[in-house]
Parts: structure tokens; sequence; C-alpha cells
């Protein structure tokens, strides 16, 4: 399967200077690995303070 980096950059809100930007799958088991979840999972607002931890992401779907 080929890496679809450039189609998923389109899409990335992360606003983060981040070498896995675009390449998801690296992106997730790094956040997962750290009980965290991707930019993508946030607001543009709250993305912005690169805070991806699960409370803040419950903390803002309540
Ligand atoms: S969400 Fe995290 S791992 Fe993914 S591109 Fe942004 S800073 Fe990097």
């Amino acid at each position: 399967m080929k890496c679809k980096k450039e189609e998923n950059l389109k899409d990335c809100p992360c606003t983060y200077p981040c070498d896995k930007k675009g390449l998801c799958c690296e992106c997730i088991k790094y956040h997962r690995e750290r009980g965290e979840l991707p930019a993508c999972y946030f607001s543009k607002e709250t993305e912005k303070n690169y805070d991806r931890s699960i409370e803040k992401f419950v903390e803002e779907n309540k």
C-alpha cells in the first residue's frame, strides 16, 4: 500500500512542528503510547494548546 502522506497533509489540522505530520499511522502510535489523541480529535482552538490528553478531549466534548 502506497503511503498517502501528501493526501493526509491536506486534512491535517496539527499546528505543532512535527515530523509525523501526514503520517497518520506514526502520529496515532506516538500519542496512543502516551495515552493521548492526535490533533485531529480536537477543535481548531483547543488543538493550538498542544494538550492532547484524553481528559482534554472529554472536557471539550461534554
Ligand atoms: S498530532 Fe502529534 S504526532 Fe501528530 S503531527 Fe501533530 S504533534 Fe505530530
